[in-house]
């Protein structure tokens, strides 16, 4: 989907690289709702990933379940490894730890998810907006008035 920024940059995001624990999953738990964002997302013809250290061992059963390209990042420089995979310029990316600082130096525009698990203070200097649930941060890519809004100068 394209984005305009009044008084700034036009660009269109493909991808959407999303981390799993205390970003899409909160203490192990997806949301329904969650789940349904993630459908809708993928009809609007988005590419959603979920690049994860995968701590609690049931990642990629999740990125089956949720029909989502899975890659493994045990650290930060991992995901930053597994980021080359994708065009930085349509790339955003959700998360909310350090770890995720990999993602979202590889990201044209950043989500921190601050939730039950909270987000690292390292991670502000790296992020562009930051939103309270996964649920706000994905509804931001349906609608776009929403982001340009967000992302105003
Ligand atoms: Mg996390």
């Amino acid at each position: 989907m394209k984005f305009t920024i009044p008084k700034g940059d036009q660009f269109e995001i493909e991808n959407i690289i999303i981390d799993l624990n205390g970003t899409l999953s909160v203490k192990g738990k997806i949301e329904t709702k969650t789940k349904r964002l993630i459908q809708e997302l993928k009809e609007l013809g988005y590419r959603l990933v979920l690049i994860s250290g995968d701590i609690r061992g049931n990642a990629k059963r999740i990125a089956d379940e949720m029909d989502m390209e899975f890659y493994i990042g045990k650290d930060s420089k991992e995901k930053a490894q597994q980021m080359k995979r994708f065009e930085k310029e349509k790339t955003a990316a959700i998360g909310n730890a350090r770890i995720d600082i990999g993602t979202f130096e590889n990201a044209i525009l950043s989500i921190a998810t601050l939730q039950a698990e909270g987000i690292h203070t390292g991670i502000l200097n790296h992020v562009d907006i930051i939103v309270p649930s996964i649920n706000n941060a994905l509804e931001l890519f349906i609608d776009k008035k929403s982001l340009e809004g967000s992302l105003r100068k």
